[in-house]
């Protein structure tokens, strides 16, 4: 018997994962798209992505695949999905004009209890809701790609949202299997995304200096760092890594610092360096075996949630 209804605004990449998560845990889910064959492709999409992941043991829940399968519909009208929803999930691309507009278009619709929460990885709620009558029910839940096997969800309330729409939010997450951490205050490109840009800019300094090949920088991540990360995060690795965090800072902090003291300027993504590195991955892995590397990651991330989950 299914929980209550579910809207999904958007069926590319993350919309049909959303899809697949709430469907696992009961609930009745809609999916809406502007085009209307992407609807039809979401469906089969998730229909295919769902006997994968019976075969590889990774299906969520206790439903079966058809049983999954029957609580997803597809429309055409904006309306059929959001009425009557309890919560819904707004999946659409990442440009700003657009989320205000859709944002705007469920500000029409929605009832008072709706909770109307944003895929969106850089945009605080803030800055597409405020002008909405029902911008208090506004929220962010920022799904980690891809969402079946990364189950962290950041959850980001802009300051007018209700308590009791952040309590609700969280509380969906958990019960669908994600990992939802809240942020209590909203910034710029939340916090996963901070960190992994604050990764990101310093690999490509240490390439564009000429430090290190692309390939042996990338071995620095999944044969180092990614191992300890996959279990334990930064912050942990410190207090592990000495007698506690204090007794960590004592031996490592003036170090540490010293050294992010010489990271320099924040690198544009332009100029001779940043070729060199896009040549490098295109000879490393060329743009027509892309869809087979994806697969092999998918394949590798669904070994590791399953090692996590036996663990
Ligand atoms: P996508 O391009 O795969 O899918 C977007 C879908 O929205 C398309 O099917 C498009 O037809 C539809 N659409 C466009 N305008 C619409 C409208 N007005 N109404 C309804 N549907 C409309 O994009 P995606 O990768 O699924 O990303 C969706 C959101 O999720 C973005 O905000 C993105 O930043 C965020 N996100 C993406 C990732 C990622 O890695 N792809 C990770 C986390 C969050």
């Amino acid at each position: 018997e299914s929980k209550g209804k579910i809207g999904i605004i958007g069926s590319g990449l993350i919309g049909r994962s959303w899809s697949m998560l709430f469907a696992a845990a009961g609930y009745k889910v809609v999916i809406y798209d502007i085009d209307a064959n992407q609807v039809s492709s979401a469906l089969e999409g998730v229909r295919e992505q769902l006997k994968d992941l019976e075969k590889s043991g990774l299906l969520r829940g206790k439903l079966s695949v058809d049983e999954q399968l029957q609580l997803i519909s597809g429309t055409n009208k904006f309306e059929d999905c959001v009425k009557g929803a309890k919560y819904i999930q707004e999946c659409t691309p990442e440009n700003f004009e657009l989320k205000k507009k859709v944002f705007q278009q469920l500000d029409q619709l929605a009832d008072d209890h709706t909770v109307l929460a944003s895929s969106t990885s850089s945009m605080p709620a803030s800055t597409f809701s405020e002008d909405l009558k029902h911008r208090s029910q506004v929220i962010v839940a920022h799904p980690t790609n891809p969402p079946f096997y990364c189950p962290l969800t950041e959850v980001v309330p802009a300051p007018w949202t209700k308590p009791e729409v952040t309590t609700a939010t969280m509380s969906i997450m958990k019960e669908i299997g994600q990992v939802a951490v809240l942020l209590k205050k909203e910034v710029l490109g939340f916090a996963l995304n901070r960190i992994q840009y604050s990764i990101v800019q310093e690999c490509r300094r240490l390439v564009s200096n000429d430090v290190i090949s692309v390939e042996d920088l990338d071995k620095v991540m999944t044969e180092g760092l990614g191992m300890r990360y996959a279990f334990i995060g930064p912050m942990e690795t410190c207090h592990l890594n000495a007698e506690g965090m204090a007794n960590y800072s004592e031996r490592y902090g003036e170090m540490i610092y010293r050294i992010t003291e010489t990271f320099g300027p924040n690198p544009k993504w332009e100029g001779p360096g940043h070729e060199k590195i896009i040549q490098e991955m295109n000879e490393q892995i060329p743009l027509d075996t892309l869809a087979e590397r994806r697969r092999w990651r998918d394949a590798r991330l669904t070994a590791l949630a399953k090692l996590k989950r036996e663990m």
